[in-house]
């Protein structure tokens, strides 16, 4: 079965009780159960069924089956952010005394929640450029994770994930990727090598900005190993599934960061697309790139899809010659990014990345406002740098909403 038949048919079918063809929204915070004798069984985990939405719910279950399918897992779990499953998927990891090396340039919130982790006797090493050279100087003895995007924001390189799959088991260490920015449709990290896979699924998955929502998918690949991941011990009895037996039993009910049952419906509703919606938002963001080079007032455009790009090799290669739908690009200064995203008409000034509409955002005076210059300039945010992401508008207005604002600079 080939990807998008698998999306829409794999792993689940139309509602067992009802016919309903569109999965029904369990909007219940538990399950009743016939005897006390099934619920002990349900709960101790000998027999499958729902408990309470904390823990699992058919609504969230139905997205974690197909996000599981697509990207190539033993299992998920499904998150109320895509924060909360990073935030979820390390602490799962990672104790008081341990490392993480990350790759440089990563999302804001993930590398804000990195640095707050040192109050938890957890530190991060960030490599300075996302090569494997970088990477293995940042390995020490107390490494145990290393985590890297599929694609980086805003810088948009593109880190060959097979090789870092292959350092990090060198040492014994897994590696955790952000699959956000691709999506499995460019990208199924967990074949090339990774060990866990986590998403923001407000952005592409949903695709429609409707709601916020994470997942953290595992392989089932890796071995826990006793020296460096003793607290994995008393899981080791669940063989593949060990990671999200951990997972479930400890953080993920603890913390109690599910995913809401309406927004698992929506995101649900917005997989469905995520293949067309991936298609065009990449010929868009390919087609942009490519007019923007042509424009004088534009100093510099930054797509993997450029021939010259230095990422663009190894970005054809791993996403079968498609290259998201985030560019960027350099306009001289400050006040002309600023005049350029308030003369566009139809591109929103937003935050996010994934909508069906077209965004631009300046991140040095938003996301990274915080951050020093030498942060900035290590996660590739210039003052005179705009973000974009492609939407699904037709290509002709959109590049023609680009000619109308660059005019009136
Ligand atoms: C948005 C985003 C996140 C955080 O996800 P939320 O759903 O906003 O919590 C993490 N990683 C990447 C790459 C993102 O774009």
């Amino acid at each position: 079965m080939k990807f998008t038949t698998k999306l829409l048919h794999g792993n689940v079918g139309p509602n067992a009780e009802t016919g309903a063809t569109t999965p029904p929204i369990y909007q219940s915070a538990a399950f009743n159960h016939q005897s006390a004798y099934e619920m002990e069984k349900i709960f101790s985990g000998k027999k499958p069924g729902f408990v309470y939405t904390r823990v699992n719910n058919p609504t969230i279950d139905y997205f974690e089956r197909r996000m599981t399918l697509l990207e190539g897992g033993v299992g998920s779990a499904a998150c109320s952010s895509g924060m909360a499953a990073i935030s979820l998927a390390v602490l799962n990891i990672v104790r008081n005394g341990d490392e993480i090396v990350s790759g440089s340039g990563i999302f804001g919130g993930t590398y804000s929640f990195f640095n707050g982790l040192s109050a938890y006797g957890v530190k991060t090493i960030y490599a300075k450029e996302n090569t494997a050279d970088c990477i293995e100087k940042c390995i020490t003895d107390n490494t145990r994770l290393i985590f890297l995007e599929t694609i980086g924001n805003p810088k948009l390189d593109v880190p060959d994930i097979g090789a870092f799959a292959r350092l990090a088991h060198e040492y014994n260490i897994p590696l955790m990727i952000d699959n956000t920015a691709a999506t499995p449709y460019l990208i199924q990290p967990l074949k090339h090598g990774a060990d866990i896979v986590v998403h923001s699924v407000s952005k592409f998955i949903n695709g429609g900005g409707n709601s916020i929502g994470g997942i953290i998918i595992d392989s089932g690949h890796f071995k826990w190993n006793k020296e460096k991941f003793a607290h994995f011990g008393d899981f080791a009895k669940f063989g593949p599934f060990c990671y999200l037996a951990k997972l479930r039993a400890g953080l993920f009910k603890d913390i109690g960061s599910c995913m809401a049952p309406f927004n698992a419906y929506l995101t649900n509703i917005g997989l469905d697309t995520l293949s067309l919606r991936m298609e065009r938002v990449c010929s868009n963001a390919d087609k942009l790139a490519k007019y923007l080079l042509t424009c004088d007032t534009i100093k510099a455009v930054n797509y993997p899809g450029l021939p010259d790009n230095p990422d663009h090799e190894i970005a054809k290669r791993q996403f079968a010659d498609k290259y998201g739908a985030i560019l960027t690009i350099r306009i001289g200064t400050k006040e002309k990014a600023f005049a350029l995203i308030d003369n566009l008409k139809y591109a929103l000034n937003a935050a996010n990345i994934g909508d069906t509409k077209t965004l631009v955002i300046h991140p040095a005076s938003t996301i990274y406002a915080a951050d020093s210059d030498e942060q900035k300039m290590n996660a590739g945010v210039y003052d005179d740098l705009i973000r974009i992401c492609v939407g699904l508008e037709d290509i002709e207005d959109i590049e023609a909403d680009f000619k109308q604002a660059l005019s009136k600079i």
